[in-house]
C-alpha cells in the first residue's frame, strides 16, 4: 500500500504523562483512505489530525452506519513500541462492517496503516507505567443522500490519543448495577458489531446506573433479560466455585480480544472456563451462597476491572469483601506484562513497529 504523507506545519504540544487521563489528547496525524463503488479503497494518506468537513445529507449522520475498534501501542522498557493481536481488530472490523453492509478494509490493509500510523507517530507513544497509545479505526458512509441504503461511498480513518490508566486511582473494584428494563442487543441484531448505533442506545442505562452510584450496567439478553451477557465496555467474566463462566458468542455479545486472551491463559492455567448462558438468579444466589469468588470485566481500556458490588433490582451482592480477587490481580499482571512487555510472550500475540 503507497501511503501519501502530508506534514503538519506546527506539531502539537505533548501532554504531561502523568495527566492523560482517557480520549483526550489527539496526536498530530491521522490516517485517512477512501472507498467508492467505481475505485474500491485509494488514497491512503498520513495527515494533520485535524476536522473533516461533511456534507449535511451525509447518511452516518441520519443512519449510523459507523463501525469502529480500539486497540493499543505499548512502550517498552527497552524504548520499543509494540501493537497486542491487532490482527484480531482487524477481522472483527470486517465482520462488523458485514453485518452493517459496509465494504470490508483487508486485514493486512489494517495492520499495515496501523503500523504506519503508530510509526509515525513513535514521539507520542508515552512511557509512564501504565500508559499507551490508545489507537481509533473507524469507518463511515460519506454520501451525501437520504436514503437508507448501502452507500456509495466509505472513508476509513485511524486517530490516536496517548491515555493513561483507565481507572486513575488504579485497579479498584466497581460497583455495578444489573439493568432490568433496558436492553443493548437482541439476536439477530448488532450486538456483536462494534458500531456507533450500539453505545448510542446503551447510554441511558449507564446515565441510570450513575444516578444510583453505579459505575457501569451490566446488560442482560435481549429477549427474556434473563441471562447475563456483559457491561457497557467490557465483556465479564465470573468465578463461581473454582470454575470461569462468560456469556457464550452467539451474536449479542462483542466478541472482545481481551476475553479472547484471558480465556487463553485461564484455560493454560488449568482452569474450566464455561463460555456459557449464566441465569442472573443463579449468579445472584451464588452471591449468597458464598460461592461466588471473583467478579471482573475485560477489556483493551481497562484491561480487567474487578467488580466488588452487584446489584440487582433490591438485591445486593458484595464480592470479595469489595476487594481484588487474586486471579483477577494475577490476570491483570499476566496480560499487561505481556502487553508492555515485561513478560515472555509465548502465545506469540505481540508484534513490534519499532
Ligand atoms: C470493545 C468492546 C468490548 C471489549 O473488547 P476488547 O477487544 O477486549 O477491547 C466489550 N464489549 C463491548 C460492547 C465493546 O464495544
Amino acid at each position: 500500500m503507497d501511503i501519501r504523507f502530508e506534514k503538519r506545519e506546527v506539531l502539537k504540544e505533548k501532554p504531561d504523562q502523568n495527566n492523560l487521563g482517557f480520549g483526550k489528547y489527539m496526536t498530530d496525524y491521522m490516517f485517512v483512505m477512501d472507498w467508492t463503488k467505481d475505485e474500491g479503497w485509494h488514497d491512503a494518506r498520513i495527515v494533520p489530525q485535524g476536522p473533516i468537513e461533511l456534507d449535511p445529507a451525509c447518511v452516518t449522520l441520519h443512519y449510523a452506519q459507523e463501525t469502529f475498534e480500539g486497540l493499543k501501542a505499548y512502550r517498552r522498557d527497552d524504548g520499543k513500541i509494540q501493537l497486542f493481536r491487532p490482527e484480531m481488530n482487524a477481522r472483527r472490523m470486517i465482520n462488523s462492517n458485514a453485518r452493517l453492509c459496509m465494504p470490508a478494509f483487508p486485514e493486512e490493509m489494517f495492520v499495515e496503516a496501523v503500523r504506519a500510523l503508530v510509526k509515525q507517530e513513535a514521539d507520542w507513544v508515552p512511557s509512564k507505567p501504565n500508559t499507551s497509545l490508545y489507537i481509533r479505526p473507524f469507518m463511515f458512509a460519506t454520501e451525501a443522500a437520504l436514503g437508507v441504503h448501502m452507500a456509495s461511498s466509505y472513508k476509513f480513518m485511524i486517530i490516536c490519543c496517548p491515555v493513561g490508566a483507565y481507572y486513575e486511582a488504579g485497579l479498584n473494584p466497581v460497583k455495578i448495577l444489573v439493568e432490568d428494563e433496558l436492553v443493548r442487543a437482541v439476536k439477530g441484531g448488532t450486538g456483536f458489531t462494534k458500531c456507533g448505533g450500539n453505545y448510542a442506545g446503551s447510554i441511558l442505562g449507564q446515565v441510570k446506573a450513575e444516578k444510583l452510584g453505579y459505575a457501569q450496567v451490566l446488560w442482560l439478553d435481549g429477549e427474556q433479560r434473563k441471562y447475563v451477557e456483559e457491561v457497557g465496555t467490557m465483556n465479564i467474566m465470573f468465578k463461581i466455585d473454582g470454575e470461569i463462566y462468560t456469556a457464550p458468542i452467539e451474536g449479542t455479545v462483542l466478541p472482545g480480544v481481551t476475553r479472547d486472551s484471558m480465556i487463553h491463559i485461564l484455560r493454560d492455567w488449568g482452569y474450566k472456563v464455561n463460555e456459557t448462558k449464566l441465569a442472573i438468579d443463579d449468579l445472584m444466589k451464588a452471591g449468597h451462597d458464598g460461592k461466588l469468588e471473583e467478579v471482573f470485566g475485560t477489556g483493551t481500556a481497562a484491561v480487567i476491572s474487578p467488580v466488588g458490588e452487584l446489584r440487582y433490582k433490591d438485591d445486593v451482592v458484595t464480592v470479595n469483601n469489595f476487594e481484588i480477587g487474586e486471579l483477577t490481580q494475577k490476570l491483570y499482571d499476566t496480560l499487561t506484562g505481556i502487553q508492555w512487555g515485561k513478560l515472555e510472550d509465548k502465545y506469540g500475540w505481540t508484534q513490534v513497529v519499532e
